[in-house]
């Protein structure tokens, strides 16, 4: 296999060497957190903390958590730690509800944005010989923009074609011999629907190399996607609160994501009781940056559910991987009691033969119990004349996600294409006892 890593210094650091580096830029961070963003010093003075009590790595649990909300409250500016003048670029978040949230990179934050994401492209397999085809919406999500830039700083061309539009994506695919395609999962599922009802086949496409992230995936999906795209596809982990992509990549061995520890400080916490939690747990993962300039985030709750592995890795880097991540902590539903993740349940689903990954959950109450309904649309695999099949092949869907969440399942088939199609995130989920 090719491994290259592109910056073997910093991904390559033994583990105490991390350990001083994350230490010495985290009480830089503090200092100047403190002394420049009212929210933090506020925050800190609530708890009778000072940056310099913190003296050691697990300190960091003495801190405050920083949260979406304390964005909102601070909208636009409030969190910034430098003043607007030096800062080069700003993004924001998708408030799905109420204000976005606004964040900010200096010129040194773009730097080092870059790199990251080139350190992650690289560990994926790109070079500069790549024809990068980037279909993230460019705009002010920080999708687009970032592996711009990682795939800028790597010298391979991006084709800046952002989201939509399948067929013309799939049009310059073929043309312009793109030899990696950057989207989310759920898009790279529509283009490879769209290439199969062309008729094309994949194999005579230049891809090799897919960058998928911005929302939760399985692994089930990942061979789904390898083998209707014949690329191989790659997870890579990012929030814009934090930097965007660039936080954590995949390396050609595909176990975990390697956050770059250089740059964050990464802690898993149990989502109710905010307790951090052993190495290996699975749990809300934590995310302190300790590079950045202009928009510093401390302890910030991503939501996110995933667990970290400090085993040091085949490909040599040394930077803690992260499982793939389980779902949102705040999408978690607690369904007669038990967690569960849309993602388990999509997992069940490719696993079975004939289901693509078009589906929806639905969840309501009914009386006093929870109850929910797994939408599946039918397609020429699971398409039934008799009624017997038909119900005997819903029998063992309920039965094989039963199985795995451990709790009770409607599995009910709708028309094709009744559920609607995201081309950004993939929004899966009515609850309708929240309404
Ligand atoms: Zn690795």
């Amino acid at each position: 296999m090719q491994n290259i890593i592109w910056d073997p210094q910093h991904e390559c650091m033994l583990r105490d060497e991390i350990g001083q580096l994350q230490l010495e830029r985290l009480q830089a961070t503090l200092n100047r957190a403190y002394k420049n963003v009212t929210c933090y010093r506020t925050k800190f003075n609530g708890l009778g903390i000072v940056p310099e009590d913190i003296t050691s790595l697990s300190d960091l649990a003495k801190l405050p958590f920083t949260t979406k909300e304390d964005l909102r409250l601070n909208y636009p500016y409030g969190m910034f730690a430098v003043p607007l003048r030096e800062v080069v670029r700003i993004h924001s978040s998708s408030g799905t509800t109420g204000k976005p949230t606004v964040v900010g990179y200096t010129k040194n934050d773009l730097k080092t944005w870059s790199n990251l994401v080139a350190r992650f492209m690289t560990a994926a397999g790109v070079t500069h010989d790549d024809v990068v085809q980037i279909a993230f919406g460019y705009g002010l999500f920080t999708g687009a923009f970032g592996l711009h830039y990682g795939s800028e700083t790597i010298g391979a061309a991006v084709i800046p074609m952002s989201g939509g539009n399948t067929e013309k994506q799939i049009m310059i695919m073929q043309d312009y011999k793109s030899t990696v395609l950057v989207c989310t999962p759920s898009y790279a599922v529509t283009i490879a629907d769209r290439i199969e009802k062309l008729g094309i086949d994949p194999k005579t496409l230049s891809l090799k190399v897919g960058l998928f992230g911005g929302e939760p995936w399985s692994e089930s999906m990942r061979r789904e996607i390898e083998s209707r795209l014949s690329i191989s596809a790659t997870d890579n982990y990012g929030l814009s609160e934090v930097i965007g992509p660039g936080v954590a990549g995949e390396c050609g061995y595909k176990c975990g994501m390697h956050i770059f520890e250089d740059a964050f400080i990464p802690e898993i916490i149990d989502p109710e009781t905010c307790a951090v939690l052993p190495p290996g747990s699975v749990g809300e993962l934590v995310l302190t940056t300790i590079s950045k300039e202009a928009f510093p985030m401390i302890r910030y709750r991503t939501r996110d559910i995933t667990s970290l592995d400090y085993d040091v890795c085949e490909c040599g880097r040394t930077m803690v991987r992260m499982k793939k991540t389980m779902g949102r902590s705040d999408d978690m539903l607690i369904i007669k009691g038990v967690n569960v993740f849309p993602s388990q349940i999509e997992e069940v689903l490719v696993a079975i033969e004939g289901c693509e990954p078009h589906y929806q959950l639905v969840v309501d109450r009914k009386g006093a119990m929870d109850v929910l309904e797994v939408c599946i649309e039918v397609t020429e695999h699971i398409f039934f004349d008799e009624m017997k099949k038909q119900r005997a092949f819903l029998e063992m869907v309920e039965k094989k996600i039963d199985s795995v969440l451990g709790v009770g399942v409607t599995v009910k088939l709708v028309e094709p294409n009744s559920i609607p199609r995201n081309e950004g995130k993939a929004s899966r989920v009515i609850d309708k006892r929240r309404l």
